[in-house]
């Protein structure tokens, strides 16, 4: 696998890939896992060459301790990736990426960018948006792959694609999962044996929302969900709604001809964990 760093080599490399040739690509923040790998060798099989990158986003972090305690392991996720015959890691800092002008764009997508993670984690949207669509500048992919976990996240840079003209394919990819149900994601590492064991139960929850979804109402769905978490003294609920997939709004009722999804923000300790389930 080729590593780079820069710009200007990542550019050179890549510019032997011009016309026919499809890039791949996926932005990552590193700690690498399952959930990130099934992206990647989708991409693999999808295109000609896989980018991957590794950068961990200061602008789109609300919360400077998570910054500061998001988990980085290099030399693990080289070796992650050379297990799945990555082509390109492009590695980055955040000079290379920001120049001298640490800041974000200010990102207006039909207020998809308003919900959710975007009323939870201030300015969380501007700072992704930003950065997706630098690299979608440097890297020029034909196809990009991102995950459903951040479902989000997903549908943002999906609109931001569609505002901005830029010529890339958006894929959406399954959430994967550890054997007991709960999402992988690099902050799982943080997680205490305990509260390890304590997390299972958002999964368990939204298998359970999906069941209720056939004969109870969205009131009653939660209310018992806030319930359930209420019971729980390591874990607090930040928010549990039902939104159709497209706008991201909330619903109250159910509606017919529209897809919907059941979404959860759960902190333990200082770890937050998302999670959703298409209903
Ligand atoms: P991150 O490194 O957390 O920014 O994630 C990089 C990409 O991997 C994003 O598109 C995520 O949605 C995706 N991803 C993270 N965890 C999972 C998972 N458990 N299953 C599928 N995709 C994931």
């Amino acid at each position: 696998m080729l590593i780079f760093e820069t710009i200007k080599s990542l550019q050179l490399y890549l510019s032997s890939f011009l016309g026919d040739n499809k890039i791949g690509f996926v932005p990552t923040m590193g700690a690498l896992h399952q959930g990130h790998l099934s992206l990647i060798q989708k991409s693999i099989e999808e295109n000609d060459v896989s980018v991957v990158s590794i950068f961990v986003n200061p602008t789109q972090f609300n919360n400077q301790d998570d910054l500061l305690k998001y988990p980085k392991n290099l030399s693990k996720d080289i070796t992650l990736l050379e297990s799945v015959s990555c082509d390109v890691l492009f590695a980055p800092s955040a000079d290379e990426i920001y120049k001298n002008k640490l800041e974000s764009e200010a990102f207006v997508l039909d207020g998809l960018e308003n919900q959710m993670e975007g009323r939870y984690r201030n300015g969380h949207f501007d700072g992704v948006g930003t950065v997706v669509k630098r690299l979608f500048e440097i890297v020029n992919p034909t196809n990009a792959y991102f995950g459903e976990k951040d479902f989000q996240q997903l549908q943002i840079i999906r609109k931001l694609v569609e505002k901005t003209e830029l010529k890339v394919t958006i894929h959406g990819c399954e959430i994967i999962r550890e054997a007991d149900g709960l999402a992988m994601s690099s902050r799982n590492v943080r997680l205490n044996k305990n509260q390890r064991q304590e997390s299972t139960v958002i999964y368990k929850t939204l298998r359970k929302v999906k069941r209720l979804f056939l004969t109870k109402s969205i009131q009653e769905i939660t209310e018992w969900v806030s319930n359930e978490f209420s019971k729980n003294a390591e874990m607090s609920l930040e928010y549990f709604l039902i939104a159709d997939e497209q706008t991201l709004k909330s619903i109250n009722t159910k509606e017919l001809n529209s897809s919907c999804r059941a979404f959860i923000a759960v902190n333990i300790g200082d770890i937050r964990l998302i999670d959703n389930i298409n209903l």
